[in-house]
């Protein structure tokens, strides 16, 4: 008899753990997976999926309002809406197919079900709703939660938002003031402007979206300020008292009324309940502490994707479900955690990967930049929109491609190629050599590496 009735428990069905679930089952391991609200996680439930939903109106309704300068006639702009009642049902239904999808893979795989919190007992038994589970190797995969942070004081009557209560929104708000400037503030600051909103966006630091090279996260803040955002930078808000955000900036105290407030300042593991400490495992501030082949420090106890609190996002979830289950299997997979894409869903869309140009130098490292800009790629031109660029940080003696950073359309499937490139180390010669097909906006990938030497073909 088996000294356990599984060989892997995977705790929390979301991008990691579901991931990690079906790919210990096809790598021949019994696997159960415990779930305590729905299959999918915050991605699939009220994350990437109906942001991208939402967001994919928003950039419909902009392109049959331009209708015009495409050469259509017919369509009165004044004329045309959203009805968030429809859009809220669309959402839905994607949610639902891909939430379907995945009990389908789980039941596909054999993967053992079961609904309800899981709480550990010991480093081998979990207790789920009352029933006690046994297993040799455990993933955790919980996931995190919204950050509401207890510095941000609450006076009056207010109306706070979180992105939960965002994305489920029947009725646009006639003004909205956004606390943060990372990811989730930009991206319904975005949503919520092409909506008709009056959208104010106040962030703490002096650029927003800290992950992206300073040049092209500002390209991508103009233009949404040209769209009508208000950002009020290096704003540290306080309070928010009676839907007014009250901030210091340069000393001085201000305020920002809205119908309602975006609460968008990060998120924060979710342990609670999970019994971890009791079993020993230990903690980094919030988060599980993981090595890069996402070990805890108890042998048997893996922790993958926002619990473990290193990079929030769902292809990472996924592929640390990979790593790990490789690691059970006696594999060498490992975690490089400094080539991770990144992308941001505005029209025209942000995409990165590796080093910014201000982190490579202030690494001390010997650097080439070049940069392409939009304007001066077709295919750009043939959809309309010619705002941003492509700008590449590559090694000045090797050629090694260390960071890019892309604003343009489409540019959100075009950095998969980069993932590839840099995970084999390709060097700016490679992606020049590598022939990149016409009309496309990838064509501007090759003439930035040229533009790193000064030889860009098509632009001085
Ligand atoms: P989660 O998706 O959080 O799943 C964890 C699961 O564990 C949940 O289903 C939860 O119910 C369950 N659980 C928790 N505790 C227990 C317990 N004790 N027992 C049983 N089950 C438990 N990332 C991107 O890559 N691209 C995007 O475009 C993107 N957009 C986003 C938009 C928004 C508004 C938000 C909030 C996030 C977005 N993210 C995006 C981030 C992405 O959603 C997360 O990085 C991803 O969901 C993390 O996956 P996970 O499996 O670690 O956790
Ligand atoms: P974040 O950490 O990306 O950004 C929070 C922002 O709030 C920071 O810029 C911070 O400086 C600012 N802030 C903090 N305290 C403040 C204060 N008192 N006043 C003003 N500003 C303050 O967090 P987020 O935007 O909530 O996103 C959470 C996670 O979700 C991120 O890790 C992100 O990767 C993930 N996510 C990803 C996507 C995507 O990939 N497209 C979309 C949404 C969310």
């Amino acid at each position: 008899m088996a000294a356990y009735e599984f060989d892997v428990l995977v705790i929390g069905g979301g991008p990691g753990g579901y991931v990690a679930a079906i790919k210990a089952a096809k790598e021949g391991k019994k696997v159960c997976i415990a779930e305590r609200a729905n299959f999918g996680g915050v991605c699939l439930n009220e994350g990437c999926i109906p942001t991208k939903t939402l967001i994919k109106t928003a950039n419909t309704l902009q392109e049959i309002k331009e209708a015009a300068s495409f050469g259509i006639e017919g369509v009165n702009p004044a004329n045309v809406s959203v009805s968030m009642e429809k859009l809220q049902k669309r959402k839905q239904g994607v949610v639902q197919t891909l939430v379907g999808g995945v009990k389908g893979l789980l039941r596909g795989n054999k993967v053992t079900v079961m609904e309800g919190a899981a709480s550990f007992v010991d480093a081998h038994t979990v207790d789920v709703a009352g029933k006690k589970v046994t297993f040799e190797y455990g993933i955790i995969a919980t996931g995190s939660n919204v950050l509401v942070p207890s510095f941000i004081k609450r006076e009056g009557t207010n109306r706070i938002l979180t992105s939960r209560e965002a994305l489920n929104i029947d009725a646009v708000p006639a003004s909205i003031a956004i606390i943060g400037g990372g990811v989730i503030g930009v991206e319904f600051a975005y949503l919520f402007n092409k909506l008709g909103s009056k959208v104010t966006v106040l962030e703490l630091m002096e650029n927003i979206l800290p992950m992206v090279d300073e040049e092209v996260s500002g390209m991508a803040k103009k233009r949404l300020e040209k769209d009508g955002v208000t950002f009020h930078m290096g704003a540290k808000v306080q309070a928010v008292k009676d839907n007014a955000v009250l901030f210091e900036k340069g000393g001085k105290a201000e305020s920002v009324k809205a119908d309602c407030v975006l609460m968008a300042v990060g998120r924060v593991p979710n342990t609670e309940g999970l019994n971890a400490e009791k079993i020993g495992i230990a903690f980094e501030k919030a988060s599980i502490k993981t090595d890069d082949r996402l070990r805890t420090n108890i042998p048997n106890i893996y922790a993958i994707g926002d619990v473990n609190g290193k990079v929030m996002l769902a292809h990472t979830a996924s592929h640390e479900g990979m790593v790990a289950v490789d690691a059970i299997c006696g594999k060498h997979a490992r975690m490089e955690y400094d080539k991770i894409p990144s992308c941001i869903y505005l029209d025209p869309e942000i995409a990165c990967i590796g080093l910014t140009e201000k982190q490579a130098r202030e690494r001390g490292l010997r650097v080439k930049i070049g940069k392409f800009p939009m304007a001066a790629n077709g295919k750009s031109l043939v959809e309309g929109d010619t705002d941003g660029m492509a700008k590449v940080i590559v090694d000045a003696e090797f050629g090694e491609i260390l960071g890019v950073h892309l604003y343009g359309k489409h540019t959100t499937d075009m950095i998969a190629e980069l993932s590839v490139a840099m995970s084999m180390e390709a060097t700016a010669d490679e992606i020049i050599h590598a022939i990149h097909p016409h009309p496309t906006v990838s064509e501007s990938l090759p003439e930035a590496f040229m533009a790193a030497y000064g030889k860009a073909i098509h632009c001085m």
